[in-house]
């Protein structure tokens, strides 16, 4: 009779579960070290950062450095608001490589972060509670992310040099409708009625955006999604609910002069669903379609559907130019490159040594000899 498994072959089976057992375990810290970043390599779970920082390109006590400007970059964050565009100097300590920015992204609205300079840049996103939400790096053109927050979401954008970088670079974050625009060749300007306008004399609020067009222009799907209802009747006569199960939306087409899908049937983002019409509650008004967007409740279409940022005020000048503050004049440290008394730091003393990191619109980047991070003008 043969024997399927000899003692040898046991161990065969046995060794790699070994190993996990170790891996889980814990076990002999510099075989956990090892294992662990095999598998972090082999799975993908490592950053390009903690990758490119594996290849020790630079002496042990330099990457020591280099992490330790990142942590604290993380810590030291100022405030920005979308669109932003800002021109970054790497100084020559590798302290200055990482830097950060807290910003809020509102609901509807797809950010887009890009960033070039000669050199790798390791980008991460994170909400500012710190939770880890995607890792980029610039050998892809862009960093995409979509809240699922009703309220949106404050996040931090965290973007590093290779040590001792010598390049510049420019980052960009601006945000682009997360949606289609509904109705074929329009745009927002042709949203005539908006989010809570009045309603059979007040008696209920405006629960959508109205969106005019000639009679039997395209109606397109704002994503890829089911068809969940098809009906005709009521205020809405011809509508069309799409169920969109990746955000977890549901759109409403209403007013339709024909349907051109069935209830149960998958669309692509940009598939015609019907045509415009003012059926329904619409007859006695020009042809257009009333635009819903609902999940548990209704949501305000209109930031889904406005288009791309118009793009960010470009940096005045080029940074790294300043090594103090200007005798003349009044200038404040501010937590954010608004004017606003409530962002200031502390007012600068003329003279103050200082190290340009970038600059964004008519603002500076700096830190000061005390060691403080934050934006300063010096018009
Ligand atoms: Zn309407």
């Amino acid at each position: 009779m043969a024997r399927y498994h000899t003692p040898r072959s046991y161990w065969r089976l046995l060794l790699p579960l070994l190993f996990v057992a170790v891996y889980l375990g814990g076990g002999c810290t510099k075989w956990r070290t090892g294992l662990e970043r095999w598998v972090d390599k082999t799975f993908g779970s490592a950053t390009p950062r903690e990758q490119y920082a594996w290849g020790k390109p630079f002496a042990a006590a330099t990457m020591a450095r280099w992490d330790t400007a990142f942590v604290r970059s993380t810590r030291d964050t100022l405030l920005v608001e979308l669109p932003h565009e800002e021109l970054i100097v790497p100084d020559t300590n590798v302290l200055y490589t990482a830097n950060a920015w807290d910003f809020y992204l509102p609901p509807g609205r797809q950010l887009r972060i890009s960033a070039g300079g000669s050199g790798p840049l390791f980008g991460e996103l994170y909400t500012t509670e710190g939770e880890q939400l995607l890792v980029w790096d610039t050998l892809s053109p862009s960093l995409s992310y979509e809240t699922g927050a009703p309220a949106g979401q404050n996040l931090r954008f965290v973007l590093q040099t290779a040590p001792h970088a010598d390049s510049s670079y420019r980052l960009q974050m601006i945000t682009v409708p997360a949606l289609l625009f509904p109705v074929a060749g329009k745009d927002e300007t042709a949203i005539r009625s908006f989010w809570g306008a009045s309603r059979d004399g007040g008696q209920r609020r405006h629960e959508g955006n109205d969106i005019f067009a000639d009679r039997g222009t395209p109606l397109l799907a704002v994503a890829q999604g089911r068809v969940s209802r098809v009906r005709n009747g009521g205020l809405g006569g011809k509508t069309v609910w799409l169920r969109d199960g990746e955000r977890g939306l549901s759109y409403y087409y209403a007013h339709l002069d024909s349907q051109l899908v069935r209830a149960g049937e998958y669309v692509e983002r940009g598939d015609t669903v019907g045509l415009v019409g003012n059926t329904g509650n619409a007859r006695t008004t020009p042809p257009h379609l009333h635009f819903g967007i609902y999940a548990r409740g209704a949501r305000d279409p209109y930031p889904y559907l406005q288009g791309e940022d118009p793009p960010p005020t470009p940096p005045a000048e080029y940074p790294g130019r300043r090594t103090e503050v200007p005798l003349r004049g009044n200038h404040y440290l501010r937590i954010a490159p608004q004017r606003e008394a409530a962002n200031v730091i502390r007012q600068l003393a003329g003279g103050e040594p200082l190290i340009d990191l970038g600059v964004t619109g008519r603002y500076h980047r700096v830190r000061t000899g005390r060691g403080e991070l934050g934006y300063a003008n010096f018009d």
